[in-house]
Order: structure tokens, then sequence, then C-alpha cells
């Protein structure tokens, strides 16, 4: 195993706030880095040493990266796995694009899970007509998702009964999709593991999980957030998951929390996730700092959850309050205990666009909370 000790260039495949706070937490720890992203503004080329502006299949790009960068990492998981191969055969590169490419296919990510012995919710493949028939009733009401390139709740069709269902199919326009049951949730939670190229394993605790329109709005980290014995399963799911794709780099999953006391998985991302973004303030070692290790060979050591910690996800929406567009009052926000305020230097405020998160911490969960819904007042965002 080669270890990259601080002094040392790491590259990140895309631009976004997560291989923003990536390229952070490199540069903390004394490493270089370089982030490959077609736009010159994007929020980790702002702040690297080095920036190639180049598409993601570009192979003087990915060639001038390889050329720079002693080990690479990604972003997002919509990376193309040929991009990542090419930059495999020059350098050290994980995650891997096999693990990558099960991720970007949420058929095969299903069948990792079943594989793994991970409940996953009822669901069915429609790649033809015929399997389109043959959907079981059970699983109607359901969520009709495309098989690649969904997020935050795009690419995503709830369906009532068969005709809404078969009229769902063609408005995707027939691509490959994956029919799930529409379950009962009684919360939603996630797990952010980091995995060393010698196997070994560090958690982040769970983290519950609200989601608005589709998109994370609230994470909640502190004791009791979730039953403990759903907690403790999340968490052997998580490991099983990252071990059986033989993972290295951070993972996170995504459960559903039914009524009943059961779990079942929903997705995976191959990378930091947005739900992990409290532990840059909560906990003494963050998802980010994990990335680093991983990729540098560097010693995972178990984070430790310092304090309660309730992060909120500042979507462009906070930027149109009164018709125009000006900033949320960041002085009032920043005048409460325990608020930590991260935006990630995008210029244009987009509704839905992910412009920054904060996080409050406090030394009682109930604090946390208290001052995360002072913040979430003044902000405009609805109580949780
Ligand atoms: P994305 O890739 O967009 O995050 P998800 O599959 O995670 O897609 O779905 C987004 C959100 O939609 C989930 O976090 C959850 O709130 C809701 N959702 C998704 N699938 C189901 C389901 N089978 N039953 C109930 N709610 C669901
Ligand atoms: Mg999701």
């Amino acid at each position: 195993m080669k270890v990259l000790l601080p002094g040392a260039t790491l590259g990140v495949m895309g631009g976004g706030q997560l291989g923003r706070m990536f390229v952070h937490a490199a540069q903390q720890l004394g490493y270089f880095t370089a982030v490959l992203d077609p736009d010159p503004a994007s929020p980790a080329g702002l702040v690297s040493h080095h920036h190639v502006h180049a598409d993601y299949l570009d192979e003087q790009g990915l060639a001038r990266l390889a050329d720079l960068a002693a080990a690479i990492t990604t972003e997002f998981e919509n990376v193309p796995a040929r991009a990542l191969e090419q930059l495999a055969a020059h350098r050290f590169v994980a995650p891997g694009a096999d693990a990558v490419a099960i991720a970007q296919d949420r058929a095969r990510e299903k069948a990792h899970f079943v594989r793994c012995g991970v409940a996953v919710a009822p669901y069915a493949v429609i790649e033809t007509p015929q399997q389109l028939e043959a959907v079981p009733d059970a699983l109607l009401p359901g969520i009709l998702k495309t098989a690649r390139l969904g997020y935050d709740g795009k690419g995503q069709v709830t369906v009532a009964d068969r005709v809404a269902l078969a009229k769902a199919w063609e408005q995707l326009k027939r691509v490959p999709c994956v029919l799930e049951k529409r379950l009962a949730l009684d919360f939603e939670c996630s797990v952010v593991v980091a995995r060393g190229q010698d196997g070994r394993m560090a958690n982040l605790p769970v983290q519950r999980n609200l989601h608005r329109g589709g998109i994370l709005a609230v994470t909640e980290v502190y004791e009791g957030n979730i039953p403990a014995a759903q907690a403790a399963q999340a968490v052997r799911a998580t490991q099983a998951i990252a071990e059986g794709l033989g993972y290295v780099g951070v993972l996170c999953v995504e459960f559903f929390g039914l009524a009943d006391g059961s779990l079942v998985v929903n997705e995976l991302a191959p990378r930091p996730h947005n739900s992990g973004h409290w532990s840059l303030d909560g906990s003494d070692v963050s998802q980010f700092e994990l990335q680093v290790r991983t990729l540098a060979g560097l010693p995972l050591v178990a984070p430790r959850r310092h304090s309660p910690a309730v992060m909120l996800n500042l979507l462009g929406d906070l930027w149109w309050r009164q018709g125009s567009e000006q900033p949320p009052p960041w002085d009032q926000v920043l005048a409460l205990p325990g608020a930590h305020l991260h935006l990630y230097g995008k210029q244009s405020a987009r509704p839905g666009r992910k412009m920054g998160h904060l996080t409050l911490t406090a030394e009682s969960a109930a604090a946390a909370r208290a001052t995360a819904l002072q913040a979430a007042a003044l902000l405009g965002i609805e109580a949780f």
C-alpha cells in the first residue's frame, strides 16, 4: 500500500461543493490539489491549486489531471466510468470505476444490496413493455425512478395505478427504470463510511434526514435521533455494502425506517454526502478528511461526534424572498451560538440549487434543535 504524505498533490473529478470541501480538507492537511471541471467558476476550481478546465471525457484534460495528481478521487457519481478507467491506468483512483458504475445504476445497485443480504423496498426492473405488463399489483402505488442519472428527486414519478405507470414510463421516454413500492416512511437516515486500502473502516454516526420535494432539507445527528436498534442495523448494513464492493474511499448509504421497526436500504452514493456535512463542525474528523485519508493511504481513525448537530441545507430559494434576489440575513443567523455557515461560492441563486449549508452545534440535542429552528425562522425555512 502506497502512502502519499502531505506535500503530494491529490486530484478530484468534478468541481462542485463536494469537491470544494474535499479540496479544503486536503489543503488543511498540507496537500496540493487539482480539480478537473469544465466550468471556470466551479466551486472547487475556485479554491484549488490547479484547475483543469476540461470535459470529463476529454483525453487531454484527463492526461493533464493524471500528470498533476498522484491519486485521484471523484465528487459526483455520474463521472463516466471510462474516465476513471483512463485515469486508473496511470494513477491510484478511489473509488474504483466498477463501484461507481454500480452506484450509477439503480437496478445494479439494488441487486448489490440484495447480494449483501440487506433488505430493499419491493421493486421491479422495467426495461421492456413485457416487464411493464408483468409488474405485480403489490408494487402500486409506487415510485417509478429512472435507473440512471436521477438525483435530488429528479427522474422520479409517483404512480397510483397501472394506467399512471404506463403514462409515466412514456413520459420518462421508456428508458430503463425501477418501480418501487411507495412505503410509509417513519424516518429517513444515512450512514457515511470510509474504507481504506487495507479494508479497515471508520464510520460517522447515523444521520437522521428530512427530505422536502426529493431534496435533503435537514439532517440531525445526536444520541437517540433514531431508535438504537435501527441505528446499529444501518451501520452494519453500510459496512456490509462497502465490504461487498471491495470499496476504497468514502461511501454514503441512505435508508428508510418503517413504522414496524424495520429498515430498508434506499440508495448509495460513492462519495461524501450532503447528509454528512455536519461532520465538518460536529465531529473531530469530517467526511472530507476521511476521503483525503483513504485516497492518500493514511490511517483511518474513528471519528468522534463531539457535539449534537443540526444541518440546514441552503437552497437558492432562500435568496428570493421578496420577489428579487437578495442575500439572506447572515448577520442575524451568525449571531446564533454554534452557527457554522458554509457557502459554496456559487454566483446565481437558482431555486433548488444547493448554495450552502448551515450547521448548528450545541451541548445538547435540544439546544441544537432550538437554535436550528431559530435559524430556520430567520431564513424562511419551514419548521421541522
Ligand atoms: P435521489 O437519487 O433523487 O436522492 P431517492 O431514491 O433517494 O432519489 O428518492 C428521493 C426521496 O424520495 C427519498 O429520500 C424519499 O424521501 C422519497 N422516496 C424515494 N423512494 C421512496 C419510496 N419507495 N417510498 C417512499 N418515499 C420514497
Ligand atoms: Mg437519495
